[in-house]
């Protein structure tokens, strides 16, 4: 006790602490309760020591009103007002789990260091951590939320230098699938013609292309009944506008950003794309999934097996050893492919590996035939039909050694194991 009056005296001397920074620096924060009274206690003893050494100066350092703390420059003596402030903003907000952050200018930070080093105080907590432990505990009270430091549906961070509150909710991820029955639907949105993205009377303010896309199906939505900032989607692969998905459906997430809403009954949202897509796309399988599943889907996508459905129109009339000959020089193989022409200009120019697995066809006429094709996620596989110039190697029309046309291409089938891999239901 004799040091901490004597580091107390020399403190008081030049500056002012207030009892709150007292008990921060000299409290045991390992104990279950907070000894909130213990720098008014210490005051106490301090002025009667003081009191019997008869120096006044110190004693009116002690308790006078109009000095500023120099380890929180008074942030304790507004506490009330912002955790006031802080359950006003955070009422406008469904939440189940939130932590409090502090951001503290450099230079208190400073202050308290050579405090710390100076005296050699190496007991209670930073400013920090005692901030936001007190919060923590006082807001957990007053709305009967949990804290969770780790993933917590908000963030509370008060920006001491600007007295601002920040709330930053976390984002939500929605896991599931969609088929798309019909050919015409991009899988991205547009920006509108007219004002590109920022809102006119022409797309209804949305800043989107009226042109039916699976983004525009599936975001809005989203958006609308988690009453959020902003919805993304992430397909496990893309898809060009004339390839339907059926079957299993293209697995994604949707990510929700900065939602008010958390607790939304995602068969309403599955309902309500359906009904709007009017059985042109079909979303199942919704559920509530954490941000990992989203990052493992974009990397198994580049991985997962795929099966598509796609139907050529050979050149000239095309007989079964060819056929026979294309499927055996295509099952197990590896094929080289560079950046289809199509997409360079988006995509740059390099050349990828990708695997088929098997081939099976259907003749349907003398030169139209169907192929059934297993493969790698990620094969072009529009490409590997009519051989892009020689960029993919080898293809359906280089072992046929004649022209292929597309004419459909259908996914029929996307990572059916994928729900089992990530431990989905
Ligand atoms: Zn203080
Ligand atoms: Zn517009």
């Amino acid at each position: 006790m004799n040091k901490i009056l004597s580091i107390l005296e020399d403190i008081f001397s030049k500056n002012y602490v207030c009892s709150l920074c007292l008990t921060r620096l000299f409290y045991n924060p390992n104990s279950k309760k907070i000894e909130l009274n213990l720098g008014k206690k210490l005051k106490n003893k301090f002025k009667k020591y003081i009191l019997q050494k008869k120096r006044n100066i110190i004693i009116k350092n002690l308790y006078k009103n109009s000095k500023v703390c120099i380890l929180c420059k008074n942030l304790f003596f507004n506490i009330k007002k912002i955790i006031l402030n802080i359950i006003y903003k955070i009422q406008f907000y469904e939440f189940n789990t939130f932590c409090v952050g502090i951001k503290i200018p450099s230079d208190i930070i400073k202050i308290e260091d050579e405090i710390r080093t100076k005296y050699e105080i190496t007991s209670g907590d930073s400013l920090k951590s005692f901030f936001n432990k007190i919060l923590c505990r006082i807001i957990s009270k007053r709305t009967g939320k949990k804290v969770d430091f780790y993933n917590p549906d908000l963030k509370i961070i008060y920006d001491m230098k600007n007295d601002k509150i920040v709330i930053e909710p976390s984002s939500i991820y929605v896991y599931g699938r969609y088929i798309k029955n019909k050919r015409g639907i991009r899988q991205t949105r547009e920006y509108c013609d007219y004002c590109r993205g920022s809102g006119c009377s022409e797309c209804n303010y949305t800043g989107y292309s009226k042109e039916p896309s699976i983004e525009g199906y599936i975001l809005p939505v989203f958006k609308e009944k988690f009453n959020a900032e902003d919805s993304i989607l992430h397909a496990s692969g893309r898809e060009d506008i004339d390839v339907i998905t059926i079957n299993t459906g293209r697995p994604f997430v949707v990510e929700v950003r900065r939602p008010l809403k958390r607790n939304v009954e995602l068969k309403q949202i599955e309902d309500e794309i359906n009904k709007k897509a009017n059985g042109d796309i079909l979303v199942k399988n919704l559920q509530f999934v954490n941000r990992n599943v989203m990052k493992k889907i974009k990397v198994l996508s580049k991985y997962e097996e795929k099966t598509y459905l796609l139907k050529v129109k050979f050149e000239r009339p095309v007989t079964k050893q060819t056929l026979d000959f294309i499927v055996s020089q295509l099952t197990n193989r590896v094929i080289s492919q560079r950046t289809p022409t199509r997409v360079l200009y988006r995509r740059k120019d390099m050349v990828r590996y990708k695997m088929v697995y098997s081939v099976e066809y259907k003749q349907i006429d003398k030169n139209i035939v169907e192929f059934t094709i297993k493969c790698q996620g990620g094969l072009y596989v529009k490409e590997l039909a009519h051989g892009d110039n020689n960029r993919t190697n080898p293809s359906i029309a280089s072992l046929a050694n004649m022209n292929v046309e597309v004419l459909s291409l259908d996914v029929i089938s996307i990572s059916p194991e994928l729900e089992k891999k990530l431990n989905l239901s």
